[in-house]
Protein backbone atom coordinates (compact mmCIF):
# COMPACT_ATOMS: atom_id res chain seq x y z
CA UNK A 1 0.00 0.00 0.00
CA UNK A 2 1.61 3.38 -0.90
CA UNK A 3 0.59 6.63 0.90
CA UNK A 4 0.36 9.86 -0.90
CA UNK A 5 1.38 13.08 0.94
CA UNK A 6 -1.38 15.46 0.44
CA UNK A 7 0.59 18.41 0.88
CA UNK A 8 3.82 17.85 -1.46
CA UNK A 9 1.95 15.51 -3.67
CA UNK A 10 4.97 13.17 -3.30
CA UNK A 11 4.98 9.17 -2.29
CA UNK A 12 5.61 8.67 1.43
CA UNK A 13 8.33 6.80 2.29
CA UNK A 14 8.40 3.72 5.30
CA UNK A 15 11.34 4.40 7.76
CA UNK A 16 11.68 3.04 10.79
CA UNK A 17 11.89 5.27 14.01
CA UNK A 18 12.05 3.90 17.29
CA UNK A 19 11.52 0.31 15.76
CA UNK A 20 8.48 1.44 14.49
CA UNK A 21 7.38 1.61 10.83
CA UNK A 22 6.11 5.03 9.87
CA UNK A 23 5.37 7.02 6.51
CA UNK A 24 7.94 9.82 5.90
CA UNK A 25 7.68 12.14 3.06
CA UNK A 26 10.87 13.46 2.85
CA UNK A 27 9.83 16.76 1.32
CA UNK A 28 8.54 18.35 3.80
CA UNK A 29 9.28 15.94 6.78
CA UNK A 30 5.60 15.15 7.69
CA UNK A 31 4.71 11.92 9.06
CA UNK A 32 1.98 9.41 9.01
CA UNK A 33 1.51 6.89 11.51
CA UNK A 34 -1.76 5.36 13.22
CA UNK A 35 -2.73 6.12 17.03
CA UNK A 36 -1.06 3.12 18.27
CA UNK A 37 2.17 3.29 16.88
CA UNK A 38 2.40 6.73 18.30
CA UNK A 39 1.70 5.43 21.55
CA UNK A 40 4.17 2.60 21.22
CA UNK A 41 6.87 5.31 20.40
CA UNK A 42 6.03 7.51 23.19
CA UNK A 43 6.56 4.36 25.79
CA UNK A 44 10.52 3.94 24.05
CA UNK A 45 13.10 5.25 25.22
CA UNK A 46 15.68 4.27 22.91
CA UNK A 47 16.43 8.32 21.57
CA UNK A 48 17.19 10.86 23.67
CA UNK A 49 15.38 14.03 22.63
CA UNK A 50 17.58 16.87 24.19
CA UNK A 51 16.43 19.51 26.62
CA UNK A 52 16.24 22.12 24.16
CA UNK A 53 13.92 20.70 21.45
CA UNK A 54 12.13 23.76 19.75
CA UNK A 55 8.15 23.57 19.66
CA UNK A 56 7.53 23.86 16.34
CA UNK A 57 5.86 26.53 14.51
CA UNK A 58 4.12 26.45 11.25
CA UNK A 59 2.50 29.36 11.47
CA UNK A 60 -0.89 29.25 11.35
CA UNK A 61 -2.38 25.90 11.25
CA UNK A 62 -3.25 24.35 8.26
CA UNK A 63 -5.70 21.19 7.60
CA UNK A 64 -3.94 18.33 6.29
CA UNK A 65 -5.47 16.02 4.18
CA UNK A 66 -4.79 12.08 5.10
CA UNK A 67 -2.26 10.53 3.06
CA UNK A 68 -4.31 7.50 2.84
CA UNK A 69 -8.21 8.28 2.90
CA UNK A 70 -7.68 11.98 0.85
CA UNK A 71 -10.49 13.22 3.20
CA UNK A 72 -9.79 16.53 5.55
CA UNK A 73 -8.32 15.64 8.90
CA UNK A 74 -9.38 17.19 12.32
CA UNK A 75 -7.40 19.53 14.60
CA UNK A 76 -6.57 17.68 18.12
CA UNK A 77 -4.59 18.47 20.87
CA UNK A 78 -2.31 16.38 22.25
CA UNK A 79 -0.03 16.50 25.41
CA UNK A 80 -0.30 18.18 28.47
CA UNK A 81 2.78 19.99 28.96
CA UNK A 82 3.74 21.33 25.91
CA UNK A 83 0.34 21.02 23.45
CA UNK A 84 1.37 19.82 20.30
CA UNK A 85 -1.99 20.28 17.42
CA UNK A 86 -1.96 17.19 15.23
CA UNK A 87 -3.86 16.02 12.76
CA UNK A 88 -6.65 13.27 13.11
CA UNK A 89 -8.08 11.21 10.35
CA UNK A 90 -11.46 9.93 11.94
CA UNK A 91 -11.83 7.45 9.02
CA UNK A 92 -8.94 5.46 9.53
CA UNK A 93 -7.55 6.53 13.43
CA UNK A 94 -4.39 8.10 11.30
CA UNK A 95 -2.49 10.74 12.81
CA UNK A 96 -0.71 13.26 10.45
CA UNK A 97 2.87 14.79 12.44
CA UNK A 98 4.35 18.19 10.55
CA UNK A 99 7.96 18.26 10.88
CA UNK A 100 9.06 18.44 14.55
CA UNK A 101 6.24 17.24 16.14
CA UNK A 102 6.94 14.10 16.90
CA UNK A 103 9.98 14.74 18.95
CA UNK A 104 8.24 17.54 20.50
CA UNK A 105 5.51 14.90 21.59
CA UNK A 106 7.66 12.29 23.11
CA UNK A 107 9.64 15.56 24.93
CA UNK A 108 6.57 16.31 26.64
CA UNK A 109 6.21 12.76 27.82
CA UNK A 110 9.73 12.74 29.32
CA UNK A 111 9.44 15.71 30.79
CA UNK A 112 6.74 14.30 32.91
CA UNK A 113 8.56 11.25 33.63
CA UNK A 114 11.13 13.34 34.96
CA UNK A 115 9.34 15.42 37.11
CA UNK A 116 7.07 12.45 39.11
CA UNK A 117 10.90 11.12 39.58
CA UNK A 118 11.85 14.47 41.26
CA UNK A 119 8.59 14.62 43.40
CA UNK A 120 9.08 11.18 44.31
CA UNK A 121 12.90 12.12 45.68
CA UNK A 122 11.37 15.08 47.33
CA UNK A 123 8.54 12.54 49.12
CA UNK A 124 11.52 10.26 50.29
ZN1 LIG B 1 5.14 16.31 2.02
ZN1 LIG C 1 -7.44 8.31 6.99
Amino acid sequence: MSFQCKRCDKEMMTVFYEGVAIQLCMSCKGIYLSKKKLEIIKDSREIDIPEDTPIPRNGPEVRRHCPKCDISMKKIKHGNIRTTMIDFCEDCSGLWLDKGELASIQFSYEIAEKNQFRNQLRRA
